[in-house]
């Protein structure tokens, strides 16, 4: 799936230039753009990518803090600017927009929902954001504006596309080691994933194509992401159980919100050597997600890829009423109410959690 992509806010630039990374290092070009954008210039310095520094006259370079309802009116103030950057590197080829953005801060929290927005005005495309969720330790201001943020950008994105920060976290890591392999985890997944549908190696029946991945996330909501690989025999009748057993790590071990395993669609993409690959053993696993998941509707793809591992790419559409995210969206709630918010507080339950805008 050819993309492009737009980080908002500090994560979502440094994750842009990671996922834009990856995509150069592995030659697969499905990135066909990549712009980060943000109201604190230091943050753009350290970015290889091209950047739009936006809200000067309001914050002057200086960012906004945590407040990310000031993040939201810079965006919605600055959008022409942002989208005439967009120009030209939006080209009818790019078959989908991802917004890319840390939920928990300002300018990415409360810009990235307000950007979606925008880009649906005007483009065609299915446009998604990427959200990263803070971790458990991250103070009550971030859990709060996620949560508004979350909630505002499942409603205005095609499909949000939601990150934990505690989910690929090594549990010794400090906090920037934490981010970085984050980071790393969240490139090499959603790369793949983009990649995916761009496979030409080996063109079979069975190769997954971009629709298959639109498709998958056309029911809107949150979605999530995981993945798992392992050393495959040569002889493809070995890999029965190689193939659902990457399968079932991916989906119960390493998704991107863990412990949300219920989902309206989902599409699994099994990624190696077409010789290796065992189509007993991909349509078993389908069958097994399908069991897991209580959809009905998993969609399943091969991307032929020169390996001699086979790995499990598993993601979910339709999350949303998991455990994980009304637990995340308690959370949000105290965390609002204890810093003597004034939201009513019902505002943060699931259902009735009031929008950012
Ligand atoms: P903004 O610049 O105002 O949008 O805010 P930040 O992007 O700095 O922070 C927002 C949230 O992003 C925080 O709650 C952190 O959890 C998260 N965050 C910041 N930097 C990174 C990063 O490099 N990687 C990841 N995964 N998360 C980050």
């Amino acid at each position: 799936m050819k993309v492009v992509l737009i980080g908002v806010g500090q994560a979502g630039g440094k994750v842009t230039q990671s996922l834009a990374q990856f995509d150069y290092d592995m030659g697969f070009d499905a990135v066909r753009g990549a712009l980060a954008v943000n109201t604190a210039r230091a943050d753009l310095q350290n970015l290889d990518i091209d950047t739009a520094l936006i809200g000067q006259d309001r914050v002057k370079g200086h960012g906004v803090g945590g407040d990310n309802e000031l993040g939201a009116q810079i965006m919605q103030e600055n959008a022409t600017e942002v989208l005439d950057e967009l120009d030209g590197r939006i080209t009818t080829e790019a078959e989908a927009i991802v917004v890319v953005a840390g939920l928990g801060g300002g300018t990415g929290s409360g810009g990235a929902p307000m950007l979606a927005r925008e880009l649906k005005r005007i483009y065609e495309k299915p446009v998604y954001v990427l959200g990263i969720l803070p971790g458990r330790d991250e103070g009550g201001l971030y859990q709060a504006n996620a949560g508004r943020s979350l909630k505002t950008a499942a409603r205005e994105a095609d499909s949000l596309l939601l990150v934990d920060n505690d989910a690929w976290r090594g549990s010794g890591d400090s906090v920037a080691a934490g981010f970085e392999r984050v980071n790393d985890a969240i490139s090499q997944r959603v790369g793949l994933l983009f990649a995916s549908g761009e496979a030409v190696e080996g063109v079979g029946e069975s190769v997954v194509d971009s629709s298959e991945i639109i498709n998958t996330l056309r029911g809107g909501g949150i979605a999530s992401i995981g993945y798992a690989s392992a050393e495959a025999s040569e002889d493809a009748g070995e890999n029965v159980n190689t193939i659902t057993s990457v399968t079932r790590n991916a989906l119960l071990t390493s998704m991107s919100l863990p412990n949300a395993v219920k989902a309206d669609s989902a599409l699994l993409v099994v990624a190696g050597d077409p010789e290796r690959l065992s189509r007993k053993g991909i349509e078993r696993a389908r069958r097994w997600v399908e069991d897991q998941t209580g959809s009905m509707e998993v969609r399943g793809g091969d991307f032929p890829l020169g390996s001699d591992k086979v790995a499990s790419l598993v993601v979910l559409s339709g999350v949303e009423r998991s455990e994980r995210v009304n637990e995340f969206m308690d959370r949000a709630k105290e965390a609002a109410n204890s810093q003597g918010a004034t939201a009513d507080p019902d505002e943060f339950t699931n259902d009735e959690l009031d929008g950012l805008f």
